[in-house]
């Protein structure tokens, strides 16, 4: 089925061409809506048309006015030069950030400093995200040195305060991918986001060791000034914000899409000129293939799009709105070149989300599996693979989120390497790029976008027995894995026997989710299936043959837990009884959003609408449930205008295994209070 377009396509891959690629690519500056992203564009499109693609510049509006659905399109944002220089005490006088010595040294889309350039003093703030922090300083006019959150200490300093400028010397620590201090001579990819009607302002980055130093300084000199001179020659005006985009004519009016994001500061090797270069040679080798006759011209088109990342893909899709259902699936690229040894993460398949279950994932797969089967043991008996690899559930953070978003139903897994040590920072350099990495990525995308193009009845017979292979799979790991969890869970402790005939009803509840989303994935290959009238049966004995599965699994379980529970002398299990409603979940019941935009919403400009109350209270959501974000993006998700929020809560605990009720009220009132969604 794959297989041979897999072989061929091997065969003509190369991750030496992609690693040139990146190393284009990484020569550009490409901030979003910016003359270097475009000079990035315009060399991918030109690239891709020397070998004899139909490639094309698509450009839209970057006038901070125009919205695509929820998005705000960016102003166009250049800049000549930038520099901070410590004055005084002129003893330590020297150069602290350098924009012709890292583009990182400047937070992206500064405004210019006022007057041409400035001399102004240093504040160093505590985090400087709440207001106790400046109890004791005053800001006005000066600059704030800070490593807390960037939006939060603008808007605090500089907007309520009337500070001039930021200097930020933050990191991160992600143990046990990246450690304190591993990156001290590393600066941080750090960016304003304007929505338009900001005080202008200014700011630079420094690295943390520098950081420490300025801030030891100040210190030292016990309140007397130490002062800086700040130039920043930057521009922010109404331009243009660009996407690159590749086609493989098919014969339908249906499509595949390839995406993947090509901003990001100059180098970002791997975030994400990886990516876009892997994009790239799946076109290449594949329009090589097509044009020599060894694979047939698809039937289906295969788009490829190399974007600003979120907002390219909201211009592309708002833009062609019409074309949405033709797209029949996507496939995201981001930061797919990792050398892992260096950078430390596996390559990933990320899945769909669960609101939108499809034949993508078991596709993708598959062809990871075959990939994956590098090398052999002693006796020939197995292959296996020499990276680190994982399959994981959707995770969202970059455009497959806006793909597979049900509103806009074009099922979209990713490929990304997670964690990357360098991510989002000035040491994401071309030389912890790996071409064998890009060659494996380009040949599982190529495979994919190709095998789906022209996928007829056929292989949608193969795929949907493959779906529902892998669907049972997993539907009997899972029931076992739980089975595992209430056994465990009841040999210690109070209320053995309760906790068991919890597990049971549990039980049910997952497999019924579970057996939900197995029947939709299979259901989803139909598409490929051109009406094809023996196709109907297959997919009625699949799906028949799932849900007979998971009765038996669902007996099995429930035996094994019984028969625990009678050999600890338990038995018979008491019932569970359907506990009332908290206050809370009667709330939540009564609320049903309902969506006003198409696509995920993109909250920057909307927040601003909020009062200053609920700005506070939406930063502190933010804040106080940083790893429940993307609890509310499954919400979202979830949410189709019917289900009330108690519910759609129900189904993300399911999804995610684990909710959280009250995160979910707050996050959905404040959205409804920026005009985001209703309450139907
Ligand atoms: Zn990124």
């Amino acid at each position: 089925m794959f297989k041979p377009i897999l072989e061929k396509l091997g065969k003509e891959v190369s991750g030496d061409i992609a690693f040139n690629f990146v190393s284009e690519i990484s020569r550009h500056h490409r901030i979003q809506a910016s003359p270097g992203l475009r000079a990035a564009v315009n060399y991918a499109v030109e690239t891709l048309k020397g070998y004899g693609l139909d490639a094309r510049v698509h450009e839209y509006p970057a006038d901070g006015e125009s919205y695509c659905w929820s998005s705000l399109q960016f102003k166009e944002w250049s800049c000549r030069d930038a520099e901070l220089r410590l004055i005084e005490p002129a003893e330590e006088a020297r150069p602290l950030a350098r924009w012709s010595e890292s583009k990182f040294s400047l937070i992206q889309r500064s405004h210019p400093t006022p007057g041409g350039c400035c001399e102004v003093e240093v504040v160093v703030l505590d985090k400087g995200e709440e207001d106790a922090d400046y109890k004791r300083v005053d800001v006005e006019g000066k600059v704030v040195l800070t490593n807390g959150d960037l939006n939060r200490v603008y808007e605090m300093a500089v907007e309520r305060r009337g500070a001039l400028g930021i200097i930020f010397d933050g990191t991160w620590v992600r143990p046990p991918a990246l450690l304190e201090g591993e990156l001290d001579d590393a600066l941080r990819y750090t960016s304003f986001w304007w929505a338009g009607d900001e005080k202008p302002c200014f700011g630079f980055v420094l690295t943390p060791r520098t950081g420490r130093w300025l801030r030891e300084l100040v210190k030292k000199q016990r309140g007397k000034p130490v002062k800086v001179w700040a130039k920043v020659d930057s521009q922010i005006y109404s331009g243009s914000i660009e996407n690159a985009v590749a086609t493989i004519p098919g014969e339908t009016n249906e499509e595949v899409v390839v995406v993947a994001h090509i901003c990001h500061p100059q180098p970002s090797a791997n975030d994400n000129a990886s990516g876009s270069a892997a994009a790239m040679e799946a076109a290449r080798a594949l329009w090589k293939l097509i044009a020599q006759g060894v694979l047939p011209k698809p039937r289906r088109t295969i788009r490829f799009t190399l974007v600003p990342e979120m907002a390219g893909t909201y211009a592309h899709l708002a833009e062609n709105e019409e074309r949405i259902s033709k797209m029949v699936a996507a496939i995201n690229l981001d930061m797919v070149g990792e050398k892992q040894d260096v950078c430390g993460g596996p390559l990933i398949v990320e899945r769909t989300p669960e609101a939108t279950p499809s034949f993508v994932n078991a596709l993708m797969e598959v062809i990871f599996d075959e990939v994956k089967a590098e090398v052999g043991n002693l006796g020939g008996s197995a292959k296996y693979a020499l990276f680190k690899h994982a399959v994981t559930p959707f995770s969202g953070g970059s455009d497959h989120y806006i793909y597979s978003d049900p509103t806009v139903g074009v099922p979209s897994p990713m490929l990304i390497q997670w964690p990357d040590k360098f991510w989002h920072t000035s040491y994401d350099t071309l030389d912890k790029v790996d071409p064998e990495m890009l060659g494996k990525v380009a040949l599982m995308t190529g495979t994919y976008a190709y095998f789906i193009a022209n996928a007829g009845p056929k292989e949608a017979i193969w795929l949907a027995s493959e779906v529902a292979a892998r669907q049972k799979r997993d539907l009997v790991m899972e029931v076992q894995a739980q089975v595992t969890a209430a056994l465990s869970a009841a040999v210690e402790g109070e209320d053995p026997g309760k906790k068991l005939a919890e597990a049971i009803s549990k039980l049910r509840k997952r497999i019924s989710y579970r057996l939900s989303r197995s029947v939709e994935a299979v259901r989803s290959v139909r598409r490929l299936a051109d009406e094809d009238p023996r196709y109907g049966a297959v997919e009625e004995r699949l799906i028949s043959e799932l849900e007979a599965a998971g009765k038996t699994e669902r007996k099995l379980a429930e035996k094994a837990i019984t028969d625990y529970a009678e050999a600890r002398g338990l038995a018979p299990l008491p019932r569970v009884r359907k506990g009332r409603l908290k206050k809370l979940e009667r709330k939540a019941s009564g609320i049903v959003p309902r969506r006003l935009f198409r696509g995920p919403v993109s909250v920057r400009p909307w927040v601003r609408k909020l009062s200053r109350e609920d700005r506070d209270a939406w930063w502190r959501l933010g804040k106080e449930h940083r790893e429940d974000q993307i609890l509310g993006t499954l919400a979202m998700y979830w949410a189709d205008g019917e289900r009330s929020l108690l519910e759609v809560s129900r189904l993300v605990e399911l999804e995610a295994g684990r909710t959280d009720l009250e995160y979910l009220v707050s996050y959905f009132g404040l959205l409804r209070k920026m005009g985001l969604v209703d309450f139907a």
